[in-house]
Order: C-alpha cells, then sequence, then structure tokens
C-alpha cells in the first residue's frame, strides 16, 4: 500500500528509491511525458523483455525441490558419492508434457517428462527421462523431424493427427511408445501418480573401475493413476494448469510425494550377447530378466519461491554425469548430450551453469571465460598447463565411462538380433499386461484419434500397424474409427497444404 511505511522503498533495479509507483513525469499534469523518466523506460523495457524462449519440446511443465536419499547399499555397482549407503543429497525436478506449448493445458494426451538434477559433493548429476520406459525412434536424426510432426502444421498453425501418424506409421519403431500413450498412462491424473523411467541405459563404475549396464525406474510412492480421455477433456477446459496447481498445493499443504528408484543391472559383457539391442531406446529390460531392485527415495518438499528464476531458468542434461556413473552405446542418449547444453545455451545464455538453480553445490574451477551475463570470476590464470597453481585435471582411472567400439564409418540402424523387432514389447503389454478393460480403454483412445482428421491412405497404414502389434486390436480399432466416420475418411490431410508450401513464398 501507498501509505505502508513498513514496506521497502521502490527501487530502480540500480537501487535507487523511486518517487512514484503511479504517476510517470510528465509536463504539468496534462503535459506529455518526459523522456527522461528513467524509472518509466526502464519499466517498460523490462516488460518488453521478460519472456524468454520456451523450450522446444517440454515447454509446459513445473518443478519442486526435495532430496534424494540412498536406502540400501548399491556400492558395490557404483562409487558415485550420492549413491553411497545413506547418503542425502538435494535435488530439483521438473514434469512436463511434450508437444504443448508453454500455456497449454496440462491433460493433453503426451508423454511427460521427469527430470531430476541432483547437487552432489562431485558436481550435478542430471537424469532427463519420462514418464515412459521407451520412446518413439531410436536415431537422433529422426528426433527434429518427429517433434516436428507431433507440433503444429506450417500453413494453418494448428496441431494436426494426419501428420502424426503419418510420421507414426511411416516409423515402426514407434509402436511401443504409441502403445503406451494411447493406453491409460498417455495421461497422468497428476504427476505425482506417475513414474519416471531414464529410459535410455546407462553405465555404473565401482571403485574398483567394474562396469554394469543400468536403467533407473522412479516408481510413484502415490501409485499409478490416469484420466481417461473424456476427464482430460473436460479438466483441459476447467483448468488446464491442473498439474501444476496440485503439485504445489501438495507440497504447501504438507503432502510430500515421494518416488522409490529401482535399478535394473545389466553385468557389463552380457550387452554383448543379450537377445536383442539393450542400448535401443524402444525397448525396456523385461523385469525377469533383470528385476529392479531398490536404491533410494525420492522426495519433494520445497515449493518454488520464483518459477522463472528456478523452473522456467533450470537447465538438464544427459550429459552432466558425475564419477561413478556413464553414458551407453545408446544412439539418442549420445545425440542428446549436445542438443541439451545446446538447447539452454541458445535459451539461456553460455552461463546458463551459473543461473542458482543450475549452480553445483561443489566448488567449480572451470577453464570456461567470460560471455554474456557471466557472474563468477574466471580462473587465473586463463590457460592449462599453467606455472601458476591454476586448476589440473585428474584421471579417475579405470577407463570411467568408456566402452570399446570399432568398425567402418557407416549410416546405418542398429546390427539386429534375434529378437529384435518393432512389435513384440508393444504386444506383450496389450496381450499380457493390459487386462480387457484397458484394452477396451486403449482401442477407444486410439479409434477417437484416428477419427479426428486422419486421411483414408494414413488410416489405412494405421490400421495394419495396430495389426502388427495386435490383430484383435487392430480390426477393433478399424470397426470403431469406420463407425464414429461413418465408412472413408474425407479429410484431405496435409495433401493441400503439401501443393501450397512446394511454391516459393508468397504466391
Ligand atoms: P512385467 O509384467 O514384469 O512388467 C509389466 C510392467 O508394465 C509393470 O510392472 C508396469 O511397470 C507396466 N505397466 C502396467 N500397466 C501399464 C500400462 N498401461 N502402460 C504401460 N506400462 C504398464 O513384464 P515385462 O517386464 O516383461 O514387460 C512387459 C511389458 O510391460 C513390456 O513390453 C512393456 O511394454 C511394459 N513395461 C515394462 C517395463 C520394464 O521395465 N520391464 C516398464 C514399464 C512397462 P512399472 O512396474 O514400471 O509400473
Amino acid at each position: 500500500m501507498a501509505s505502508d511505511k513498513s514496506a521497502p522503498p521502490t527501487t530502480t533495479d540500480a537501487g535507487i528509491p523511486v518517487p512514484s509507483d503511479e504517476h510517470s513525469l510528465t509536463v504539468g499534469p496534462d503535459g506529455p511525458i518526459v523522456l527522461h523518466d528513467h524509472y518509466l523506460l526502464e519499466q517498460m523495457a523490462n516488460f518488453n523483455r521478460e519472456r524468454i524462449p520456451e523450450r522446444q519440446p517440454h515447454a509446459k511443465g513445473s518443478g519442486a525441490f526435495g532430496y534424494f536419499e540412498v536406502t540400501e547399499d548399491v556400492s558395490k555397482y557404483t562409487k558415485a558419492k550420492a549413491f553411497q549407503p545413506g547418503a542425502k543429497t538435494d535435488v530439483v525436478t521438473r514434469f512436463s508434457t511434450v508437444a504443448g506449448e508453454r500455456g497449454s493445458p496440462d491433460t493433453w494426451r503426451d508423454p511427460r517428462g521427469f527430470s531430476v538434477k541432483m547437487y552432489t559433493e562431485d558436481g550435478n548429476f542430471d537424469m532427463v527421462g519420462n514418464n515412459t520406459p521407451v520412446f518413439f525412434i531410436r536415431d537422433p536424426l529422426k528426433f527434429q523431424h518427429f517433434i516436428r510432426s507431433q507440433k503444429r502444421r506450417a500453413d494453418n498453425g494448428l496441431r494436426d493427427h494426419d501428420m502424426q501418424w503419418d510420421f507414426w506409421t511411416l516409423s515402426p519403431e514407434s509402436a511401443h511408445q504409441v502403445t503406451i500413450l494411447m493406453g491409460d498412462r498417455g495421461i497422468p491424473r497428476t504427476w505425482r501418480h506417475m513414474n519416471g523411467y531414464s529410459s535410455h541405459t546407462y553405465m555404473l563404475i565401482n571403485a574398483a573401475g567394474e562396469k554394469f549396464w543400468v536403467k533407473f525406474h522412479w516408481k510413484t510412492d502415490q501409485g499409478i493413476e490416469f484420466f481417461t480421455q473424456a476427464e482430460a477433456d473436460k479438466m483441459a477446459g476447467e483448468d488446464g494448469d491442473y498439474h501444476r496447481r496440485d503439485l504445489f498445493n501438495a507440497i504447501h499443504d504438507g503432502d510430500h510425494p515421494s518416488w522409490t528408484l529401482r535399478w535394473q543391472i545389466m553385468p557389463y559383457e552380457e550387452a554383448k550377447s543379450y537377445r536383442f539391442n539393450p542400448f535401443d531406446l524402444t525397448k525396456v529390460w523385461p523385469h525377469a530378466d533383470y528385476p529392479p531392485m531398490d536404491v533410494g527415495k525420492l522426495v519433494l518438499d520445497r515449493n518454488p519461491t520464483d518459477f522463472h528464476t528456478e523452473i522456467e531458468q533450470a537447465a538438464f542434461e544427459p550429459n552432466n554425469m558425475v564419477q561413478g556413473i556413464g553414458l551407453s552405446p545408446d544412439k539418442m542418449l549420445l545425440a542428446r548430450g549436445f542438443s541439451y547444453a545446446d538447447a539452454h545455451r541458445a535459451r539461456l545464455g553460455v552461463n546458463y551453469k551459473q543461473i542458482p538453480v543450475n549452480k553445483p553445490q561443489c566448488p567449480v574451477h572451470s577453464y570456461s571465460k567470460d560471455g554474456a551475463a557471466r557472474t563468477e570470476n574466471v580462473c587465473d590464470p586463463v590457460y592449462a598447463p599453467n606455472s601458476y597453481g591454476g586448476p589440473v585435471a585428474r584421471d579417475p582411472g579405470g577407463e570411467a565411462g568408456l566402452w570399446h567400439a570399432d568398425g567402418d564409418m557407416v549410416r546405418k540402424a542398429y546390427t539386429l538380433r534375434e529378437d529384435d523387432d518393432d512389435f513384440s514389447q508393444p504386444r506383450a503389454l496389450v496381450r499380457e499386461v493390459m487386462d480387457e478393460a484397458a484394452r477396451s480403454r486403449l482401442v477407444n483412445n486410439i479409434a477417437g484419434h484416428l477419427s479426428d482428421g486422419v486421411s483414408e491412405p494414413i488410416l489405412k497404414r494405421a490400421f495394419d500397424y495396430w495389426r502388427a502389434i495386435d490383430k484383435e486390436t487392430g480390426d477393433k480399432v478399424e470397426k470403431a474409427v469406420r463407425d464414429k466416420i461413418g465408412g472413408e475418411s474425407k479429410s484431405p490431410g496435409l495433401a493441400s497444404a503439401r501443393s501450397i508450401s512446394m511454391k516459393p513464398a508468397g504466391q
């Protein structure tokens, strides 16, 4: 309040008290505004620059702070300090949808991002996962195309099921992820009621230098709950920020959500002869082959106090691996090591790791230097090697995070093994994991999606795609779609758009 004497004085960004919160400086009360009203100019200029580019993809989301505590002894697999018995580490997490923009509804059908940054004493360890254990593609060259097909059309700026199914049905490796997406887990009831998965395979290295392959599973302690399509559509109209609000309110009310971290461990040598490629991101490791073991607990107990600085500017990147944990030959993971850091540089600036939410809680002795918005002093001397006491790299030993690779340079898919195919795992999900009611919801969800603007040739391909996963499901989907649209599809799909976009712009 203007008269509140206990409130701090308003200042400019330079800390200079300002004379008014309400009146700009004018020539007489009715006269023109003068250019040297520095405070007015600063406010207008700042306002124009409030929005930073949104993430592409995963733009809509939110997050919270908490801790990860190791409850078991898994030290025989890794020397990472954050995974030693009893270790407790501060974390920030972020949950998100994938394709929607920053203001889009939380309850659209989409995978959910599930990112965790641990501020370990050996530097930041980031796990940038999803609420599904697999992904739509296995080669990073397809990623950009995949995301574009899920976002908006070039001509009318609308999302379009025709282009989504066009891409999916031309990319059979998507079948597993699309099955999960169209099933109950495609719309979690809240972020608290979903699991997180590393999806990728990572490496663990123990103190003796022995290596293991690992998949991370963050199992919700709240139990899995989902929205039906009808409930989600209704919620999108009632409260587009439902998931963001739910997490914030739960933590505010002291109802702190938690997840149990479980690991599937594969001995290093076994990866060479396992019956399918264990680094293929479209596949899970069956629980029967690699039973998940408990590791620890993630608890979220603190809300952000400034959404922009703590959540919008939070930057997670899969290449933030600490000693004892490493990458794997998963092509998608290796490409993400570049693309995430590059996205942060583009969105937040080259010094994004100095923004408090991204800053490690351990000392940083990096030779990175200068750049926009740098706030930390550079190492001096600014070069290595030097004779003046500057930082010196220390090899952790044990060939940490390295593996053998040999061969001619080629552009080829992974070498096929005996059980490498695109449909067995989604078929197991439909036939062996889902019950009759879940299968029926699956068919309804797919049929609803396919009945909305998908052209006839792509519809036919989609029916075959589902028959390849499960004959009965494919037949039921076809019948449900034909009943809904009354025969063949009249939608032109992208056919009209393509003829326009082939012409030079402006014609
Ligand atoms: P299991 O029977 O041991 O595991 C099945 C798992 O499926 C469950 O533990 C649960 O994962 C998950 N699940 C249950 N309902 C759904 C659903 N509607 N949508 C997606 N996932 C669901 O068998 P397998 O390990 O042999 O896997 C069989 C199939 O289960 C796989 O092909 C895959 O589609 C799916 N699955 C397997 C996972 C794995 O890591 N092995 C993980 C998730 C799914 P959770 O325990 O993680 O909640």
